[in-house]
């Protein structure tokens, strides 16, 4: 009776899960066994991703009658990143979309929406990089859309968008053809008049459920409009598109330290000529980790100071991602060279967020031109 007694006081004083907590659990339970499947194409992982919503992954940054904390979104992802860096990314996707949805004055898509995808019940992604490269002066905006009663008429094609399949949703943006400014809106891919085209092989992210989607003449209706127009919103939402990022990066980071640090046993006598070490990475992971908290703690601040930090640490995100796993190839020598192990995936994987909406290229033009 009294072991009983003191087993159950144990069990309640042990603090509560938290949300990242579960969040690596899942991960390294039930995604590290279909990281191989899903780098190669062969697993788009929708039950682990439902599994992440189930505990809360999807919904920590949502907006509480005002402020948005971003900083639990950004660590469950890294949690998943350190495990697979193309499921960070449709966590990234999925955290997106909930972004959109939740910063919508459209009460009724808030509310029709808002716990489908924060639950995970329903799935789905962001087509942000084309207009997010247009407002930046470096494309055109892709789809156009002309007004009619009760909504608008959108045409056009973006080249790819991840983490999608025939019962996903997911954000982006049209031109309207009467140069009344631009549109935010969700699109339904189960809309007959929306075509997903399987991408061509990539060197990664193939299990993302990444198509090109074309528009052909689709009706979207006024409950589908995120933001009318859409300019101020996305300088609402832009500094949370960008930070959220950063989670993808720190995983990748992580795990390559992880990979140097299991290579030292039988390799460290000739690995310690290698100029960049673990211990560098944990200093420089630490202190991205460090910056990436303090401005997720602010995501609405309208400060050129702010959103400069912002790109710059995104930068910075990117670079170092490469360059950790980059050391973890050097470090693990013909091991990491073979297909089976992982250091060449983080590698492929690190490519991704250097090259993903914003890309390094265009984080500089954006911080030449401030
Ligand atoms: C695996 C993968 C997943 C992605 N998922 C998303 C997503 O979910 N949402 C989203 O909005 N964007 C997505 N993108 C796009 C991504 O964010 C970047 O926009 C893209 O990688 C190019 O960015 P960039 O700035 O380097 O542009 P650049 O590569 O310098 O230029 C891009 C432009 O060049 C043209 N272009 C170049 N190569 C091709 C090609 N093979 N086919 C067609 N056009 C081409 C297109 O006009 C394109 O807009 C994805 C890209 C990849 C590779």
């Amino acid at each position: 009776m009294g072991s009983l007694a003191l087993s159950r006081v144990e069990v309640l004083d042990q603090p509560a899960p938290s949300i990242a907590g579960e969040v690596a659990r899942i991960a390294r339970e039930q995604l590290a066994p279909l990281a191989a499947g899903i780098d190669d194409g062969s697993v788009y992982p929708a039950e682990v991703l439902r599994a992440f919503g189930a505990v809360g992954a999807w919904g920590s940054h949502m907006p509480l009658e005002g402020p948005a904390d971003l900083r639990c979104a950004i660590e469950s992802m890294a949690a998943i990143g350190e495990v697979c860096g193309a499921t960070a990314f449709m966590a990234w996707c999925q955290n997106t979309l909930v972004w959109y949805a939740a910063n919508s004055t459209n009460l009724k898509l808030a509310r029709r929406f808002g716990d489908a995808f924060s639950t995970g019940r329903v799935l789905g992604g962001t087509g942000l990089s084309n207009p997010m490269k247009s407002f930046f002066g470096i494309e055109k905006l892709k789809l156009k859309g002309k007004k009619v009663e009760g909504g608008y008429i959108v045409r056009g094609a973006l080249p790819w968008v991840s983490n999608l399949g025939p019962d996903h949703y997911f954000g982006t943006i049209f031109e309207r053809e009467d140069d009344q400014g631009t549109v935010m809106f969700l699109a339904d891919c189960s809309d007959p008049a929306i075509t997903l085209t399987p991408c061509k092989p990539f060197l990664a992210m193939d299990g993302t459920g990444t198509y090109g989607v074309q528009f052909r003449d689709v009706f979207v209706p006024d409950e589908l409009i995120l933001a009318d127009p859409a300019a101020p919103f996305v300088k609402k939402i832009r500094a949370g598109f960008i930070l959220l990022q950063a989670g993808m990066a720190l995983g990748v980071i992580r795990d390559c330290i992880n990979i140097m640090d299991e290579v030292d046993s039988p390799l460290g006598h000739i690995n310690r000529y290698l100029p960049q070490q673990p211990v560098h990475f944990r200093e420089l992971a630490a202190e991205l980790e460090a910056e990436t908290m303090a401005l997720a703690r602010d995501p609405y601040n309208e400060e050129e100071t702010y959103w400069r930090k912002v790109i710059a640490l995104r930068l910075r995100a990117g670079e170092a991602g490469v360059a950790a796993a980059h050391a973890a190839m050097l470090h693990c020598g013909a091991r990491g060279y073979l297909k089976s192990h992982r250091a060449q995936r983080r590698l492929r994987e690190a490519y991704f967020v250097a090259i993903v909406t914003p890309a390094t290229k265009q984080l500089r033009k954006m911080l030449a031109d401030a």
